[in-house]
């Protein structure tokens, strides 16, 4: 149950509130537990009541207060993230607006390596049509003798390409110490990679700062459940850090021969149908291969993704990480399908084709 209060609520009309919830599921003989959420929406307080019948709650008493605004059931096992509370979630990011009417294409070299390739990959971006730029500057890799990425100075590139480009930056973070740090140095989506889509520290240390400023865009866990996924997202809603997004790159599967990961478009239906956080789909972790992310990048648009995450290099047969999923930069390549202007061109068009079938 979510009970939305009026826009002017005190803590004193949510301690009101919550003394009459205690008092009817008392009557009721319901235990129950709740969370406040506070901030630029409408305060909220989410009640759950697992293994009892929340109904039995007298619903019409707690409407009677004249702080409650509305009184919302949730059969789903996630709230603040499900369509039942609220139909669609626009991110915003500067002056874009993810989860409108607008694919959002965010594009970049897996990791940040020195400036010069940081820099061409920021203008190489920009001059394909892509909205952010995003590079790993601390790089959680599955070998500790990989590349680990640039730390701090990584951070200080993306700003000097930000300033540049004017392209708001999307990177990673692995350590909630290193939040602050972040910030300082103009981070405007907080990547949570798959390795951390169920760090709840992390996702716990993020809501607390700087809410209204960030973004947080969450990687799906390589064997997480779309549930896991939302409910993951949750801690975010709930902390009040209302611009999150969800990105799928494809899951562990039984056929790991051909493909990095297997291919979870189709899942981007069945969280678009349940759940009203925008979806970014990453065809280029999900492929491993930039042969297949034209089909992929299609076939994610097909299925409702309202953005793609795709890697792309100056110069991928020689990048540092993830080079053989890069797309190719530039005008000078013959292969259209890898090279990214292109595929932003095609897959742009493709989406508002869908989009035009679905107008009445
Ligand atoms: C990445 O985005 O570069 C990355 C490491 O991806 P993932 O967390 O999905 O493995
Ligand atoms: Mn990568």
């Amino acid at each position: 149950m979510i009970i939305q209060l009026k826009r002017k609520a005190t803590q004193e009309d949510i301690q009101k509130t919550l003394d009459r919830l205690v008092e009817l599921a008392g009557e009721a003989g319901i235990d129950f537990r709740y969370h406040t959420v506070q901030g630029e929406e409408l305060p909220v307080i989410a009640v759950k009541a697992p293994g009892a019948d929340i109904a039995k709650i007298h619903e019409e008493r707690l409407r009677q207060l004249d702080c409650v605004e509305d009184i919302k059931r949730i059969a789903d096992p996630f709230k603040l993230a499900s369509r039942s509370y609220l139909d669609k979630r626009i991110v915003n990011v500067g002056d874009i607006e993810v989860g409108a009417d607008r694919l959002c294409i965010i594009a970049g070299p897996c990791a940040v390596e020195n400036e010069e390739q940081i820099m061409k990959a920021a203008k190489g971006v920009k001059a394909a049509g892509a909205d952010m730029l995003r590079a790993g500057a601390y790089k959680p890799r599955t070998s500790p003798y990989s590349f680990q990425g640039l730390k701090e100075e990584g951070l200080k590139l993306l700003k000097q390409a930000k300033e540049e480009t004017g392209l708001p930056i999307v990177t990673e973070i692995t350590d909630p110490r290193n939040i602050e740090m972040y910030h300082r140095h103009g981070v405007d989506v907080y990547q949570v990679g798959a390795r951390n889509c169920q760090n709840y520290d992390l996702l716990k240390a993020l809501t607390e700062l700087k809410r209204n400023e960030t973004a947080v865009l969450l990687k799906r866990g390589m064997a997480t459940t779309l549930d896991e996924l939302i409910n993951a997202a949750e801690y975010l809603l709930a902390g009040n850090l209302q611009n999150v997004m969800l990105c799928l790159r494809g899951i562990k599967g039984i056929d790991l021969k051909y493909t990095r990961n297997s291919i979870d478009t189709g899942d981007i239906s069945v969280l678009t149908h349940n759940c009203n956080i925008p979806i970014i789909y990453d065809p280029s972790h999900a492929c491993g291969k930039r042969s297949y992310l034209y089909d992929t990048s299609l076939g994610a648009v097909g299925h409702g993704a309202h953005g793609l995450m795709i890697e792309a290099h100056p110069d991928p047969e020689n990048a540092l990480s993830d080079g053989p999923q890069s797309l190719y930069m530039g005008d000078d390549i013959k292969r259209k399908k890898e090279n990214l202007a292109d595929v932003i061109k095609d897959v742009r068009k493709y989406y508002d084709f869908r989009r035009s079938l679905q107008k009445p």
